[in-house]
Order: C-alpha cells, then structure tokens, then sequence
C-alpha cells in the first residue's frame, strides 16, 4: 500500500521509523533484532536510509592518480525487500540523487518496481565526506558543495520528477516500445530549522513546493526538539501552498554527545533547557531516560495537535524507541 493511502485512512496518528542498513560486513540479523520489537506497535511502513558511496582519489608511488570508491553500507535495495518479506510490511526505500546518475537512478526504480515496492523516499543527499576533507580540516560532509554527478540530479525535485515521468511510463531511452508505467508514491524531506544551504526558511519552502509540484505526495521532516518550530513551519508550507500531509520526525537524545553532534550535524537547535537536563545527568543510563522523556512529551504533544504521523529515526537502535512507543502509542 502506498504512504499516503495508509495516512489517509489512518484512523489515529501512524507510527513509523527508519532504519540504517548494516556496515559492510555485519550480519542482516543486526538489523532484523532492531526491528522485531518494534512490530508490536505495528508500523504501517519502513523506511531504510540510503549512504551515498564514498570516493577518493589516491595517488601511487609511480605518480599515478587511483579513484577508490567504497561503499559502506551497501544493499539498501536488497534489505528493503528483504524486510518486506521477512515482517510483510511496507518499506520505503531511500533514493539519493549524490553519486548516482539518472540511468542508475531508473535502474533502481526498475528493480523497486519489479520487486512489488510501491513507495520511495527521494533525497538530493550531501557531498562526499571526501569532499568536505578537501575542504577544510572538518569532517562534515555539508560544508563541501554538493556536486551532481556527471548525468545526475542536482536536486531532489528532479528525482521526484524523473520518477513521475516513470509513473506516466517515460524512460530516459524514448524509443522504448510500450513501456510500463510504475506507481510510485513519493515521499520528501523537508526542514523545520530550515536546510542548511538555503538563505531563508521562505526560500527553503519555495523549493520545497518545487518537489510537491513535481509530484510528492507528503513530507517527512529533519528531526526537532522543539515543536514550536514544527508547528511554524507546518503553518509556514499551507500558507505557500502546500496541502500534503507533513510528518514530524524525532529522535531521543541517547548519549551526551548529541548536544554537540546533532546541531552540527543535522543544523538544528536544541532548547537550554533539554540542554541543561543532560548536562545535569549522572550516567548515561540518566542520559538515555532523559532523552525518552522529551520524545514521549514531544509525541504526545505532535498526536494531540493532529499529526498524521509520528516517525522516529532509530539509526539501528531500537530500545529506546520501543520506550517511547509503548507510552505513545
Ligand atoms: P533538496 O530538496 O534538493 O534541497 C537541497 C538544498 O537545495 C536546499 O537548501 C533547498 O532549499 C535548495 N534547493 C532545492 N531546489 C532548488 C532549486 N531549484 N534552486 C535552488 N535551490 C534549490 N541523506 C542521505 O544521505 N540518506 C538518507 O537516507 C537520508 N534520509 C533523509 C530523510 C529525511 C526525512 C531527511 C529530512 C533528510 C535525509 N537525508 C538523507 C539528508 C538529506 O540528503 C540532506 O539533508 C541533503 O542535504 C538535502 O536533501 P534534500 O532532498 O532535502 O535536497
């Protein structure tokens, strides 16, 4: 069943989440344990993160320049449907337009389609980290440009436009015979703080509106901690026109860590006082309980304002999740 179909019948507020797929190397099993609990709080969907390849160009001893290209978390499109199979549910697939061009693109819509997946979730994504290290001493992939590749997107809305035209049966080779419309329901990202690149929040949501027009039909946001900026910029898109349904996306603080790495890394804030509560903590257990209970009061807060959904990233880790679900929903 498609994302927007399941919200529009959706009696009550959905649960949903994302997961990473494993490191090269680790067993499926990792992501599969991180799942299983949260099954009983019956996800309609599954989203599963894609990780752009990284590239680096070394070079030899003889002077010579080698390109090496390394994939960290591979399968995305596999594990996808893997999950789908193991816990019949539907998955929503990440596509990312870094690193790929339009026919590698399709190639993967090909694939989606050929194995029953109905939904995917269309995403520009950021410069390789090896870019950004070029860049400067950081190691933050956002602070490089963003590069289409040769052939490829520079923004998600073109994605979500090559995948209309694919929903209308238009292949990049138009001298295909006949060609098979797909039918895919197209979910994209959208940023309460605003996107880090962007000048304004206004001009954010003006190319936000790009990707709705191109035929999105709903949005998930960047995480937030304070829902007065979701509830702005949920007031900020119907006043420029945009009448999808907007998801909020959360995610507990689960570590002190994330007082530095999470605004750095996703460009949002976090309130003085969720700040000062983990400062105060005495372990990281504390930490933990701490983060839990902010989600727990940002969720019910979300659902009591009528939130289609609440969708939280898990980032491989389930039991914190399982915490806050079981008080939730
Ligand atoms: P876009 O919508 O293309 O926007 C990028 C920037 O370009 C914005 O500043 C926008 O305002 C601007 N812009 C857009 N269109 C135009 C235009 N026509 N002219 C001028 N400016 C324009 N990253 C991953 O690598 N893998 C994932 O699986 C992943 N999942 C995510 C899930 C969610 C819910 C969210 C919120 C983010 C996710 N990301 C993921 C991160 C995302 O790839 C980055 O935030 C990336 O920097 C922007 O992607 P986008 O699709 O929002 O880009």
């Amino acid at each position: 069943m498609k994302v927007i179909d399941i919200l529009n019948n959706a009696e009550k507020t959905v649960f949903s989440f994302e997961i990473i797929p494993p490191l090269r190397g680790s067993s499926v099993e990792t992501i599969y344990n991180a799942i299983e609990p949260l099954m009983d709080f019956n996800p309609p969907h599954i989203n599963i993160t894609y990780h752009r390849d990284e590239v680096e160009y070394r070079t030899d001893t003889d002077g010579t320049i080698k390109k090496i290209v390394t994939t960290k978390r591979p399968g995305s499109v596999a594990l996808a449907a893997a999950i789908m199979k193991r816990f019949k549910v539907e998955v929503v697939p990440h596509l990312l337009c870094a690193g790929a061009t339009k026919y590698e693109l399709e190639n993967d819509l090909i694939d989606l389609n050929f194995l029953g997946i109905e939904n995917v979730f269309a995403l520009r994504g950021d410069a390789s980290k090896n870019a950004a290290q070029n860049v400067s001493q950081s190691a933050e992939a956002k602070i490089a440009e963003f590069k289409p590749e040769q052939g490829g997107h520079r923004y998600a809305s073109e994605l979500v436009e090559q995948i209309y035209a694919l929903n209308n049966g238009q292949y990049l080779d138009t001298t295909l015979k006949d060609p098979a419309p797909t039918n895919f329901c197209t979910g994209v990202a959208g940023y309460p703080e605003k996107h880090y690149e962007a000048a304004s929040i206004e001009v954010d949501i003006e190319n936000l509106k790009r990707k709705i027009d191109a035929g999105a039909e709903y949005i998930v946001t960047q995480l937030f901690f304070d829902n007065s900026k979701f509830f702005d910029f949920v007031n900020r898109c119907r006043a420029a026109g945009i009448t999808v349904p907007v998801i909020p996306g959360l995610k507990p603080i689960s570590t002190a860590k994330h007082l530095e790495l999470l605004p750095k890394t996703f460009s949002i804030d976090i309130p003085e006082d969720l700040i000062k509560e983990v400062q105060s903590a005495s372990d990281v257990t504390a930490v933990r309980k701490i983060g839990v209970e902010w989600a727990v009061m940002q969720s019910k807060e979300l659902i009591a304002a009528g939130a289609p959904a609440v969708h939280y990233y898990s980032m491989g880790k389930s039991d914190n999740i399982v915490e806050i679900a079981k008080r939730v929903f």
